[in-house]
């Protein structure tokens, strides 16, 4: 107990060095695919991590940015690493800050990013530095991944993502909490498709009995794909783009639409995988169904439970009533989810407004016990 108010008072001791760490984050605008703008914001964390006397790899990627892989003791002998993930990129395009400039309103910090997740990043430092300021050390070795695609998918840091679960024990994200301050032990997977139609063109005024639509038949796919949802089972469907078509005197030849399917469990994912490829159009069109699963979902297992209830434990000696939620985005934490690492989500900053420049904040008065919670977590997982 004393041990965590210890922690505590040190991080609200350094609570306005934080603030200036994200702010001076923030500042950098980091939208996915702005290479050299995340070059330059993986340098300022890695610049922080080697003053901490970390081991600091930087891959480059060219058109993305870095990928930075920090590792902070040596790997342990025996049990296997704590991989925490973490994320430079944002949703927001450079100018962004000229409209929405970081400030701080009362015990909230506005700006772009810094809830989603920048100051998360800045969070890892600090309860790092704590640790080490009171003797301590994380009882783990720690690799720390800071990616730079997050928000577009993780295309090109999917492998080093897996590598580096490789011999890991169990997988912490930094990205925030949900609203109202709680971790997430559990996230919705995500499966992306096309619907690609092919049916006969003719002209619509003296033909069209010759033709086929494809706008027509890809209608009644639209309504048949919507038909796999299961809300009570938490799985959605949503065709959110269509296109079709040439000129309104012509019989569509082609349509499609693009789907976007959320589910819960492995299960869901394998049901609606199945039928979305089975669909099949009634009047002679052609149907090409396309893509798949993209994250598989972050499942509320028993080594999950058992890292929340050890996460609420350490939190309540803070004075934290920590609570846990199931959301529907997914991050990270589902690729190192499927290779079977028992993962705490949103182990970030408290706050809301994610992927909303105007609103977008972390809350500061939490900023001090939520980074003393992750150093306990480090101490004693
Ligand atoms: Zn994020």
């Amino acid at each position: 107990m004393a041990r965590a108010q210890a922690l505590a008072e040190y991080l609200e001791a350094h609570r306005s060095q934080m603030i200036a760490e994200i702010e001076e984050l923030v500042r950098l605008e980091t939208p996915s695919g702005e290479e050299a703008a995340l070059r330059a914001a993986a340098d300022v964390v890695a610049s922080r991590w080697e003053g901490l006397g970390a081991r600091v790899r930087r891959h480059p990627v060219p058109g993305v940015g870095v990928h930075l892989e920090v590792t902070l003791a040596p790997e342990a002998s025996d049990g296997g690493a704590a991989l925490v993930l973490g994320h430079l990129d944002t949703v927001y395009p450079v100018g962004t800050l000229q409209a929405w400039p970081f400030r701080t309103e009362g015990s909230r910090a506005y700006g772009p990013g810094a809830y989603d997740m920048k100051a998360g990043l800045v969070m890892m430092a600090w309860a790092v530095q704590a640790l080490c300021a009171m003797g301590s050390a994380p009882r783990r070795a720690v690799r720390l991944l800071v990616t730079a695609d997050e928000e577009v998918g993780s295309g090109s840091s999917r492998a080093l993502i897996e590598r580096a679960a490789r011999g890991a024990a169990l997988a912490l994200v930094l990205e925030p909490a949900a609203p109202g301050g709680a971790v997430k032990t559990a996230r919705k997977g995500v499966a992306r498709y096309r619907i690609e139609v092919t049916g006969k063109s003719a002209h619509a005024g003296n033909d069209v009995g010759r033709g086929v639509s494809a706008i027509v038949a890809l209608a009644q796919l639209v309504l048949a794909a919507h038909g796999l949802s299961r809300p009570s089972d938490g799985t959605t469907v949503n065709v959110g783009v269509v296109g079709g078509g040439t000129r309104p005197n012509v019989v569509p030849e082609r349509a499609w639409a693009d789907v976007d399917v959320r589910f819960v469990t492995r299960a869901e994912a394998e049901r609606v995988d199945r039928e979305m490829r089975a669909l099949a159009a009634s009047d002679g069109a052609r149907v090409e169904v396309t893509g798949g699963v993209d994250r598989w979902p972050l499942e509320r297992t028993g080594a999950v439970a058992e890292l929340y209830r050890q996460a609420r434990e350490a939190a309540a000696e803070l004075g934290i009533e920590l609570a846990e939620a199931s959301v529907g985005g997914a991050s990270d934490g589902n690729i190192t989810a499927e290779l079977g690492l028992p993962t705490l989500d949103g182990l970030g900053p408290v706050g809301d407004g994610a992927h909303s420049a105007a609103t977008e904040y972390v809350d500061l008065s939490e900023l001090p016990r939520r980074t003393a919670l992750l150093a306990c977590l480090l101490e004693r997982l």
